[in-house]
């Protein structure tokens, strides 16, 4: 273990394969909150996931009884509107390939959708792409348009199997126009590092608990926070040796790193 738990004052952490597995709660929730809460550590929760609106993910995260306001969930179309707040004004024209939750979020901003002018065209995963959707936006990027991809997730798993990510729709986009979009969600930094913002903390008195080691633990250790692997998703411990960005602790679940939390 490469982290004195006892160091830290701040907790970000991944959704699906840590707190939830599909419909299954993962063991230590809700416990886990409460330990947190009745030591004053605040904590966030950071998934790529741009479909809902963090707004939309509260009902959804206070179903496992965790204490939670919009503010505490950073998503990767959150990211998205926050990143193009300091680069484009308010009433640029975009084009947003995505959900009806990721447009919103982009709107609330004051960008206005426009296929025909768009200076911006955002691409999240889409369950209602379509070849026009895919045209407009290659055809606005080709004619100088920014290119951003809220995250790079190739798939993204449904009960029954995986479906087309967020990634998979940005590579069509890519390969048509020859442009290199920018990313989002993690592992890129920008996520961590308004998830530090919010959190109010230093990198290195914050704990990144995630599932998977090439988004959750590499993107958390380019920004120099301390991480936690749970082998309740993706990888496991087999898996860490060949990875990028090894964790500084794994432990089984929350529940386990509960325990181990207050020795
Ligand atoms: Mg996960």
């Amino acid at each position: 273990m490469n982290v004195d738990l006892h160091t830290i004052r701040a907790v970000a952490l991944d959704l699906d394969g840590v707190v939830w597995r599909g419909e299954e709660r993962l063991p230590g929730v809700p416990q886990f909150f409460t330990f947190l809460n009745q030591r004053g550590i605040p904590y966030v929760f950071l998934t790529n996931n741009s479909t809902r609106t963090p707004a939309e993910y509260v009902p959804k995260i206070g179903r496992y009884a965790i204490p939670v306001h919009d503010h505490q969930v950073i998503n990767s179309g959150i990211v998205t509107a926050e990143a193009m707040v300091k680069n484009y004004p308010s009433g640029t024209p975009i084009y947003v390939v995505g959900s009806e939750s990721l447009a919103a979020m982009l709107r609330a901003r004051g960008y206005l959708i426009d296929p025909d002018n768009a200076q911006v065209v955002v691409v999240g995963l889409d369950t209602q792409m379509t070849y026009e959707k895919l045209t407009i936006a290659g055809r606005r990027i080709l004619a100088g348009a920014a290119f951003i991809g809220t995250n790079a997730d190739a798939t993204f798993p449904v009960p029954g199997g995986l479906t087309p990510g967020a990634g998979s729709l940005i590579a069509a986009v890519q390969t048509m126009t020859g442009h290199k979009p920018l990313i989002m969600g993690k592992p890129q930094p920008t996520m961590f590092e308004i998830a530090l913002e919010r959190l109010g903390a230093l990198p290195e008195r914050t704990l990144m608990i995630g599932d998977r080691l090439d988004t959750d633990i590499l993107g958390a250790a380019g920004v120099s926070m301390k991480t936690a692997l749970v082998l309740t998703g993706i990888s496991h411990r087999e898996d860490i040796p060949r990875a990028q960005a090894h964790p500084d602790l794994v432990t089984e679940n929350l529940e386990t790193l509960m325990t181990q939390w207050a020795l």
